[in-house]
């Protein structure tokens, strides 16, 4: 068995840890490029969501590299999702590829659910190595947020540019090649070190809170490198989800039944008070803290036709207008451009550094009026 799964941001470095610690053999698709869109497109329903036809073509270079079975995580609820890996599963199939395809499905408060699942994939190794192999990957999932969460909010104050980013690089390259809870902690530990080391603060830069899909906010390929390109415009970046945050919620408390209502689902209720599917009401729950914590603006993400994030969308401009934060939504299909994402993302900066300025010259009007 050589299992396989689709890359979303760098999920695939804990998920090869685990998998190969319980004894598997496993393919990790290379990372995006034009060839996989291009073939994830040409195989794909034409209005399919992007994260769909990038899974297609993850699938299609793992084949070509010996997998022969993919792992999936399954899904309820209002949007496509929950049909994403039995359509995917046809589409594979229709072109003559024979493989295994395993949906873990969410355990929605039965922990028996999840491990009967994952026994189903690594057999019955016992529990210690079960425990050693999550352990670790749990710890990488926790190392890997926090280089990327460190990243966001050094880059715009790096003393040189692009050296964060190299940092972040070599430190995740050592995540990934450590064997051991003590030595992931030392990577990150040193990662973290050498970014903050490489930052200069001399003034608060703008803030941009990131909300959206999670594929897209998580997926560098998918949203053209966002983040690192506000970085290096100055903007310090703070994105609404992580990897570790969503495992948190959605399968360790979920299978334990004890998920409870979460800040951003209380934050949004005045403006959306049921599940829209997706993100979305994460999106705009999120969208209110940042804004309730004197963020700059917020950058909404997702991919074209993507339901729970055009409903969201709709919603961001009365948000935006009664708590006086600019939003702004940037959609991602196979047809983005990169100049017109730089060129909006620049824009976005420059109306946000004149609202500053423009609260700082009222700010010191004000002072001069008060000290007459
Ligand atoms: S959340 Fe959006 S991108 Fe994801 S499956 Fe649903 S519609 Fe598609």
């Amino acid at each position: 068995m050589k299992v396989t799964f689709p890359r979303m941001g760098y999920l695939d470095i804990p998920l090869r840890s685990i998998l190969q610690d319980l004894g598997l053999t496993v393919v990790t698709p290379p990372p995006c490029t034009a060839r996989t869109v291009a073939l994830g497109t040409r195989h794909s329903p034409e209005f399919a969501c992007y994260p769909f036809k990038l899974n297609i073509g993850n699938y299609l270079e793992a084949f070509a590299q010996g997998a022969d079975t993919i792992l999936m995580a399954g899904g309820s609820g209002p949007c496509r999702f929950g049909y994403y890996a039995q359509v995917q599963r046809e589409i594979l199939t229709d072109l003559g590829y024979q493989f295994e395809m395993l949906v873990l499905e969410p355990p929605r408060g039965q922990i028996d659910v999840l491990l009967r699942q994952l026994a189903k994939l690594t057999g019955h190794p016992d529990l210690r190595t079960v425990w050693r192999a999550f352990r670790l990957g749990w710890e990488k999932i926790n190392a890997l947020d926090a280089l990327e969460r460190k990243a966001m909010a050094t880059r715009a104050y790096e003393m040189q540019r692009g050296a964060v980013t190299r940092l972040l690089a070599k430190a995740v390259k050592e995540v990934d090649a450590a064997a051991s809870v003590l030595e992931t902690r030392l990577a990150r530990r040193r990662g973290e070190e050498a970014m903050a080391a490489m930052a200069k603060k001399r003034r608060q830069a703008l803030r941009i809170g990131i909300v959206g899909e999670i594929y897209t906010v998580l997926e560098p390929f998918a949203n053209m490198r966002v983040a690192e390109r506000l970085g290096e415009m100055g903007v310090e970046v703070e994105r609404a989800l992580f990897l570790g945050d969503w495992i948190r919620t959605n399968l360790f408390l979920d299978a334990l039944g004890l998920r409870r209502e979460r800040p951003e689902v209380r934050a949004a209720r005045p403006f959306v008070n049921h599940f829209v599917g997706g993100e979305g009401r994460e999106s705009v729950g999120n969208t209110v803290l940042y804004s309730k914590r004197g963020f700059d603006g917020v950058l909404q993400l997702g991919p074209l036709t993507c339901m729970p994030e055009i409903v969201a969308e709709g919603i961001l401009p009365r948000v935006s207008r009664e708590l006086g934060i600019p939003c702004m939504t940037l959609m991602f299909d196979e047809h983005a451009g990169e100049a017109g994402i730089l060129t909006r993302l620049e824009a976005f900066v420059e109306l946000m550094e004149r609202r500053r300025r423009a609260k700082g010259e009222r700010s010191e009007g004000g002072k001069m009026l008060s000290g007459n």
